[in-house]
This record gives C-alpha cells, structure tokens and sequence, in this order.
C-alpha cells in the first residue's frame, strides 16, 4: 500500500466512522452522561463528515471539499470541546474560544481558495487553527490540585500530540512548498503528519472511551456508597471511610452516634412517608450545623453517625450540643397543617490511640448513646462516663 495522501484520509475516514459508531453506542448506553457522549458522538460525526469531503477533493466543488471540510473538521474539535466542559461539570466551557476558532477559519479557508488560491497557506491556516482548538482541551483538563485521572493524563497528551502534528503540517508546508496539489500526494513531509493524525485519531478514541468509563465506574461507586433516601454518606460508605483514616490517622478519631427519639411513633402517627421526610430534613439539619471536616454518615434506619478527625473532648461536646439543640428546634411542616417534631440521643466516643477496629469505638459511641436513652433520651452521654458509673457501681 502506497503512502499518499488519498489513502490516508480514506484511513481517517474508516477510523472516524468507527469512532462514532463507539461514541453513539456510548451515548445509548450511558443515560446518566448523554450530554458528554452526545457531543463527543457528534463530534465523531462531525471528523466523519469533515474527511469524507476531503477524501472527494476532485469529485466535489471547492467550497464543499476546502471551506466545508475545515469548518466539519474544527466543528468536531469544537463539540468534543463542549463534552469536555460537561464532564468536568462547566458545560460551556472555552465556547466563545472554539466558535471563534471556526468562524477564523470559514474566513481563512474561503480566502485562501478563491482571493488568493494558495495550498500552502490554507495548510498553515488549518493547521495553527487545529492547534488552537488543543488550547482549550488541555486548559480543560489540566492538573487541578486534586489526585489527577490517568484517563484526563492521557487525553491531555493527546491534544498535545496533535499541537505537535499540526506544528510539523506548518513546517513541511515552507519546508517543501507545493507549486500544485498533485504534488502533495506522495510528498512524505506531507504524508507523514496524516499518518500521525490517523494514529491520534485511533489514540482519540481510547481517550474518550477511558473517560467514560472512568466516569461510570466513579458514578456507580458513588452511588453504591450513598443513601437513596437522605442523600448521606452510607455505612458501607464509612467503612471505606474508618478503613483509610485508620490507616493514616495518627492524632484522635472521635465519633458522635446519633439515634432519633421515638421515631417509629412518627411513623405510626404520621405514616411512613412523613418518617422520610424527616428522616431528609433532619439529615440536612445536622449536616448543616457540622463542621466542614466532620464526616456525616447513615449508620441504620433512624441511627447517624459523625466521625471527626484530630478532635479534641470539648470540639466533640460542643458539636454534639449543638447538634442537640438544633434538632430539638427542628419543625418538619408534614400535610394537613401538622408539625413534625422530635429529639435525639447523642452518644460520643475518643480514641488517642488506635482501638482494635473501628467497629469498637462506634460500639462504644452505641452504649453512650443507649444510657442516654435509658435516662429518657434527648441528651448527650460520653462513654469515659459510662466507665466511671460502671466503675462507681
Ligand atoms: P427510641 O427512642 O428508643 O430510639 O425509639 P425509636 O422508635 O426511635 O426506635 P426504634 O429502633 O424502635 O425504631 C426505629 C424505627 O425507624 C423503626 C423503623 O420502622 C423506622 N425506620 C427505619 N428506617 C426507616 C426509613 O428509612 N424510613 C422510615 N419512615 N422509617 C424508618
Ligand atoms: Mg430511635
């Protein structure tokens, strides 16, 4: 097989209709991303288009084969731009830049084909215009301070490769100029960047495929560690949690058990759904009122549970109080004019030194908790205490 120009981007054709087929398959299968695959679909769409225009460079007018296909090919860059600001969550993102970078070129392309015909300079315009379309992607996925994705890492090389083949297109084309385009075929300085842009192209796809997959497997562990209801932290969630602080924790771990007074008389008198809604609001509530490094989790049914790090007794006390009063102030509004409205019993455990498990010093948090409920509920009880009572028996 010949290295020419036609054959190649017959390639980057094939390889761009195998690209859409993967990115529309995502698409259909991914319900709770269809923003960043549809555009990242498009896209693909959009390469498909762009170089099957090209790859009919003779057989079609001008203004289909030059100015159609430079605007098809950086609209394809400009949509997986637009799926990149959705999957960091900034839809939008670097818009004005991209639409800018296409409306250039329309200009560009169109002057240089019928005001001033020039091969080269349409090479070197496209080009710088591809490299520029990089600028937002890399922009995008750049290091943001947290534990940076391998997939985003990869991604990112990616549209520096292609800064990199665009800045040897613009090379070869003063390098080797072309009296026509005939002789661009075979000229290796100009076949050799299309053969690099056919193995970006296959790099592309992984890339966005890595992503997406990255992207599920975060969103299914999210979910699995979340209550549905509440939207808190759940217990499989907090032993996740417990697992790593307790193997970096060098100072204290305090934990605060929190268990709703006579709940199940909510239930009773208001139904079930009223016991969810306040199941709901009381969630918020006492995350409102935690500070920001303290954990909230769902331990069981009506049962909370705070863990906070590098916590001293009185920090602890103080959350647990406030915690106390606000629930105690708490009117859920249910139908009919009725008012919801209950206590909790705190129960607060600390550790300096690491315990056998955390399941100990949540067990203690526990009995805390139930001499609270044994004394009629709605107040605080450490469990040192609870040691010294038993002791004092
Ligand atoms: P105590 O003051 O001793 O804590 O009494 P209680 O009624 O709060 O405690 P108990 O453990 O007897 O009852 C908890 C109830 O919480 C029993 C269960 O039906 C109810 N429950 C558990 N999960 C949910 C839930 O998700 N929604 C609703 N509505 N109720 C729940
Ligand atoms: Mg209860």
């Amino acid at each position: 097989m010949q290295l020419d120009v036609r054959t190649l981007v017959i390639s980057l054709m094939l390889v761009a209709g195998v690209n859409s087929l993967v990115m529309l398959l995502a698409w259909r299968y991914t319900s709770s991303m269809r923003n960043i695959t549809g555009f990242w679909s498009v896209s693909q769409l959009l390469f498909l288009s762009g170089t099957a225009l090209l790859s009919l460079r003779y057989a079609i007018p001008d203004f289909l084969s030059i100015v159609g296909c430079n605007v098809l090919l950086l609209g394809g860059q400009a949509a997986l731009q637009e799926g990149l600001g959705h999957y960091i969550g900034q839809p939008g993102l670097y818009r004005s830049w991209t639409v800018s970078i296409v409306a250039v070129q329309l200009g560009l392309a169109s002057f240089f084909t019928y005001v001033f015909p020039s091969l080269e300079w349409r090479i070197v315009c496209y080009s710088v215009m591809s490299a520029c379309m990089c600028i937002p992607g890399v922009l995008t996925l750049r290091r943001n301070g947290e534990q940076e994705e391998a997939p985003k890492r990869f991604l990112r090389g990616v549209f520096f490769a292609n800064m990199g083949i665009m800045a040897s297109r613009v090379l070869a084309a003063f390098i080797e100029p072309l009296s026509h385009e005939a002789q661009a075929q075979t000229s290796l300085w100009h076949t050799l960047p299309l053969a690099g842009l056919l193995c970006l192209y296959v790099a592309l796809s992984l890339g966005m495929f890595w992503m997406i997959m990255h992207k599920m497997s975060l969103q299914a562990q999210q979910q699995a560690e979340t209550d549905s209801l509440t939207n808190v932290p759940n217990r499989r969630a907090m032993d996740g949690y417990f697992a790593q602080l307790y193997s970096q924790q060098q100072g204290a771990i305090a934990v605060m058990m929190i268990d709703i007074d006579k709940f199940k008389d909510i239930n009773d008198s208001f139904g079930h759904r009223a016991g969810d809604c306040y199941l709901v609001s009381i969630s918020q509530e006492i995350q409102k009122n935690l500070q920001p490094e303290a954990a909230l989790f769902r331990y069981a049914g009506d049962e909370f549970l705070v863990v906070m790090q590098q916590a001293d007794r009185r920090a602890l006390t103080v959350a647990a109080q406030t915690v106390q009063q606000k629930v105690e102030n708490l009117l859920v509004p249910w139908s009919g004019g009725k008012i919801i409205q209950t206590t909790v019993s705190v129960g607060l455990a600390l550790t300096e030194k690491r315990l056998g498990s955390w399941d100990e010093l949540v067990q203690l948090a526990d009995l805390a908790m139930y001499r609270v409920k044994s004394n009629g509920g709605n107040g605080i009880a450490w469990y040192e205490e609870e040691t010294q009572v038993k002791q004092s028996i």
